[in-house]
């Protein structure tokens, strides 16, 4: 790479620092006219294109918020037109986030599940994790993402949840309180790749932002958006409700980036790409 220093490629600015739940930037120089390039984190491929506005290559990794608090490599990969290869390497620590613990207490039918509910959820979860490993070459969103309803959070992201004194599992996203009828807006520009009344989530709609980054809606009392629809930032895809597994009107807003739960606050202070 050295041998080639014009052309080279160098992953130059993000954080080296992360927590469980982060999004991340990566950012890498080069020439403009590079044929190809992209990332490796964990095993898994990510997408970086160039930015105009910033004269780099830009990508986005979400780490997961049960990732093993140690050092990862995040590797960038490009070829020229004379189909030489370059790649560069950074090392990103990812720090233990220590999320809390919430007490709950809810209707023992909607906790210990009989047989033929708890086949619907592992459906329903299989089918779901299926959705998150799809990666759209495309690029669909635009800018920052938006807070789809106003209002205080009132279930933070990465909560330990102990419910009836079980231990269960963590909170994938984050809740929003609002009133039951309120608009719920796309964080950004996205396809609607999921409509479905799901067991836990109630009526729900997923929209898939293209390159591998998905945004869910949960709990609504009533969807506006059909699966297929391409919808724009702000575009009204329900109202809030209590459907589902949930004790009160809220809104939960979940982000998925290549499969990682990440916190949708910290997707909302990355920059753009
Ligand atoms: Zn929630």
């Amino acid at each position: 790479m050295a041998a080639h220093a014009e052309n080279g490629i160098r992953v130059e600015s993000f954080s080296k620092v992360a927590k469980q739940g982060d999004v991340c930037l990566v950012r890498t120089s080069g020439p403009a006219s590079l044929k190809s390039i992209h990332g490796e984190f964990q095993g898994k491929r990510f997408p970086i294109a160039f930015n105009n506005e910033t004269g780099t290559y830009e990508g986005l990794i979400g780490i997961d918020m049960s990732t093993s608090p140690e050092t990862y490599e995040i590797k960038v990969i490009a070829t020229d037109g004379d189909n030489r290869v370059y790649s560069s390497a950074l090392s990103l620590r990812v720090e233990k986030v220590d999320f809390g613990i919430q007490a709950l207490s809810l209707p023992p039918d909607m906790v210990d599940l009989d047989a033929k509910t708890l086949e619907r959820v592992n459906q329903e979860a299989t089918k779901l994790e299926a959705l998150f490993q799809i990666s759209r070459d495309e690029k669909l969103w635009e800018g920052v993402f938006i807070r789809p309803v106003e209002g205080e959070i009132s279930t933070g992201f990465g909560l330990n949840r102990i419910i009836n004194g079980q231990q269960r599992s963590q909170h994938s996203g984050v809740d929003l309180r609002a009133e039951k009828g309120t608009s719920v807006l796309a964080s950004n520009q996205g396809v609607v790749v999921l409509v479905d009344e799901l067991f836990f989530s109630g009526k729900s709609v997923i929209l898939d932002h293209g390159w591998g980054l998905y945004s869910m809606y949960f709990h609504l009392s009533e969807v506006l958006v059909k699966e297929g629809n391409l919808v724009r930032t702000g575009a009204i895809l329900g109202r809030v409700g209590s459907t589902g597994r949930s004790t009160g009107s809220h809104l939960h807003w979940g982000i998925r980036i290549n499969g990682a739960r990440v916190d949708p606050f910290a997707l909302l202070k990355t920059g753009t790409l």
